[in-house]
C-alpha cells in the first residue's frame, strides 16, 4: 500500500521515492517520481533533460518531480520556470502525475496551471499554507499532500478527494504524520492513511502507472 506521496528515504516501501535522474537506482518493488529539484536548477543543461526523458520512461517511475518554483531559495526565477514548464511537457507527454516544490510562488504556479490547464494531476507537495492558499489550490482540483509541518486549519478544509500525506524529509513515519494530521481534521489515523492511500492510487490509475 502506497500512502506517502512523497519520501526522500530511498529504501521506503509505502512511498513514492523522490530522486534525480543521476540518483536514479531502482530497487525491485519501489516506486519513484524523478525530477529536478528546484534547488538544483542553475547551470542545468539540456541534456539533462534528455536523461529525465529517457528515465521517465521506466515503468517504476509513476510521477515527475519534484519540480516548481522556489522564490527563497536555487537558480533565478526565469530559469526554474522554464525548468517547471519542461516537466510539465514531460508530466503530459509521459503522462505521469506531476509533484511540485513550491515557496512563495502560488501564484505563479496557478498561473501556469490556468493557462497550460494540464491533463495530467498535479500534488502541491509539502503544503503548509492557510486555509485561504489550500481553496487556491483545491479549487483547481489540484492536490495538497501534507507533512509533518501543517496549519491545521487549511488541513481541516481540504476535501477528501484531493488530500495526500507525505514524510519528505521528515524522520517521522508516514503513520505518525497521519496522525498528527488526522487531530485536524477529527479523523482516525487509519482512516486518513487509507484516505491518502486510495488517492494516490487513484492518481496513479489516472495516468499511465501501475503499482
Ligand atoms: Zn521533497
Amino acid at each position: 500500500m502506497i500512502a506517502d506521496a512523497h519520501t526522500h528515504n530511498q529504501f521506503s516501501c509505502e512511498g513514492i521515492i523522490s530522486t534525480s535522474p543521476e540518483r536514479f537506482n531502482p530497487l525491485p518493488g519501489k516506486v519513484y517520481s524523478v525530477g529536478l529539484h528546484p534547488w538544483l536548477t542553475a547551470g542545468i543543461a539540456d541534456h539533462s533533460i534528455e536523461q529525465l526523458r529517457r528515465i521517465l520512461k521506466f515503468p517504476e517511475v509513476v510521477a515527475v518531480g519534484e519540480t516548481g518554483i522556489d522564490k527563497m531559495k536555487g537558480a533565478p526565477i526565469e530559469i526554474q520556470e522554464k525548468i517547471f514548464l519542461q516537466h510539465i511537457e514531460l508530466s503530459e507527454e509521459t503522462k505521469k502525475p506531476l509533484i511540485i516544490h513550491e515557496v512563495k510562488a502560488a501564484g505563479q504556479i496557478l498561473a501556469i496551471h490556468r493557462q497550460i490547464k494540464p491533463k495530467m494531476p498535479w500534488i502541491r507537495h509539502g503544503f503548509r499554507g492557510n486555509a485561504q492558499t489550500a481553496r487556491m489550490y483545491y479549487s483547481k482540483g489540484i492536490y495538497l499532500s501534507i507533512g509533518e509541518k501543517f496549519n491545521p486549519e487549511a488541513v481541516k478544509s481540504i476535501p477528501e478527494s484531493l488530500l495526500l500525506l507525505e514524510t519528505d524529509e521528515s524522520p517521522l513515519t508516514i503513520t505518525e504524520i497521519a496522525r498528527k494530521a488526522a487531530t485536524a481534521r477529527q479523523t482516525t489515523t487509519e482512516a486518513l492513511l487509507a484516505l491518502s492511500a486510495s488517492n494516490i492510487s487513484t492518481i496513479l490509475k489516472l495516468s499511465d502507472s501501475t503499482i
